[in-house]
């Protein structure tokens, strides 16, 4: 028996790959999303989601059930170890008004997965290879034997990608610091307000970041050669001993946080140079998220940029893979070479618009992390002078103001 061809599978079921199987589901394409996971991966703690991010989230059609559950921050301040002000900056005091919430991973994979039909999602498969058949359509081979034939593969399986390593790209580089994060609780409320702080000392750094009345998330980041640690409560000493002698905000969220939203990762980026490395795209095979451009956490951008990638993808490809009207009486339906060109020219077309906002955003994170975890003492307080003087909402923060459009 012949295997049937799948107009659209996407390997992953992560925030990339479920943005991506619904921003497609919104315009009439359907997709099969293959998550290695048993059931929808809601673990991981929580994400920074700033303005770029909800615009994406609005033409999804998901924001506003988001809104509901996570407060907005109106600024963010910057500190010194000791707790003293180094830079207060006010969302609203820029050219356009900074839409930043800190929402939990849960909340947001399940806001992108929870509206797609059923059938359109397989649990509890791994991908292992894929292959390029002849006349364009792409093999993809799961655990235990299974094989799918489809049109179009999106690789959004995040950091290890395995769709990426097929295209020959690179493994992710190393940035020399590890992020320690988790979600404290408050049951009888925080009342530590509604604005992000971040406290830069040297080597390390803390962001502490409401979410709403009852949770905080937080995270500790520390210049380190990047070794393992798995045991939760050594990851949890690790993070305490880091910060023992800063502002207590800190050290008591990360006791109050309960052991699975605690999680500890080494950070590393590559970047997506235009020329000189793999395409980014082969034959009707391409990426989104972390597999496409893994990226330092620094400006808090990664899953913001995967919902940009969805909305921006989905648009490019259903203006060839929405079958409208049948062709006209006499003429010719398209042949299978003429309808794989169509769809590498919309890959084409979504690859050039990403590389170029990707690009400098990674080079700018990379550079933002270099500089909150220099380690000299007097280096830092240069650093902190700078900061104080230079630092503006629009100049920081001007990436947020991409607009990825709306999917028609
Ligand atoms: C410390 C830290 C802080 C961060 N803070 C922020 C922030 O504040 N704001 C922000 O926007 N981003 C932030 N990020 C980045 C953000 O978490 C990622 O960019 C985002 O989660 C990427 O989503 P993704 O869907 O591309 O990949 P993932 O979330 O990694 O999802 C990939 C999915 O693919 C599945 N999968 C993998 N391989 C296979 C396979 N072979 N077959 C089938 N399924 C497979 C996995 O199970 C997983 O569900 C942070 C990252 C870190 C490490």
């Amino acid at each position: 028996m012949e295997t049937p061809v799948h107009d659209v599978i996407i390997v992953g079921g992560g925030i990339a790959g479920f943005a991506t199987a619904l921003a497609l589901h919104r315009l009439g394409v359907k997709s099969t999303v293959i998550e290695e996971s048993e059931e929808c991966r809601v673990a991981g703690s929580a994400l920074s989601i700033w303005s770029n991010a909800w615009r994406a989230l609005e033409t999804l059609g998901v924001a506003d059930s988001l809104r509901n559950q996570f407060t907005k921050l109106s600024g963010m301040d910057l500190l010194r170890n000791d707790g003293s002000l180094i830079k207060s900056l006010n969302f609203s005091e820029g050219s356009r008004d900074i839409e930043l919430r800190e929402l939990e991973r849960k909340a947001l994979v399940e806001a992108l997965c929870n509206p797609l039909p059923d059938d359109q999602v397989v649990y509890g498969s791994r991908v292992v290879s894929v292959k390029q058949l002849e006349g364009g359509y792409t093999e993809v081979h799961c655990e235990g034997g299974q094989t799918m034939h489809t049109k179009v593969l999106i690789g959004c399986d995040g950091v290890g990608s395995v769709v990426a390593k097929w295209m020959n790209m690179k493994e992710p580089r190393y940035a020399g610091y590890v992020a320690t994060r988790g979600i404290a609780e408050y049951p009888d409320g925080h009342n530590l307000g509604d604005r992000a702080k971040q406290i830069l000392g040297s080597g390390v750094r803390a962001a502490f970041l409401p979410m709403n009345a009852n949770k905080v998330y937080w995270v500790v980041v520390f210049n380190s050669s990047g070794q393992r640690l798995t045991n939760i409560d050594l990851i949890r000493k690790e993070a305490l001993d880091y910060v023992s002698l800063w502002p207590s905000m800190i050290t008591e969220a990360i006791n109050r946080s309960p052991p699975e939203t605690l999680s500890r990762r080494g950070l590393s980026d590559r970047w997506m140079w235009p020329v000189g490395g793999p395409p980014l795209y082969k034959g009707g095979v391409t990426l989104a998220g972390d597999a496409m451009h893994p990226m330092t956490p620094n400006l808090g951008q990664g899953g913001c940029c995967a919902l940009e990638d969805a909305v921006i993808l989905a648009r490019s490809l259903s203006k060839v893979l929405v079958t409208t009207d049948p062709p006209a009486a006499g003429l010719p339906t398209r042949s299978q070479a003429q309808e794989m060109q169509q769809i590498e020219h919309a890959l084409r077309s979504y690859t050039e618009e990403r590389w170029r906002r990707m690009l400098p955003l990674a080079i700018r994170s990379n550079i933002t992390g270099a500089v909150m975890q220099l380690d000299n003492n007097l280096v830092c307080s240069i650093r902190n002078m700078f900061i104080s003087r230079f630092l503006t909402i629009d100049r920081f923060l001007n990436h947020t103001n991409f607009d990825c459009g709306s999917l028609s």
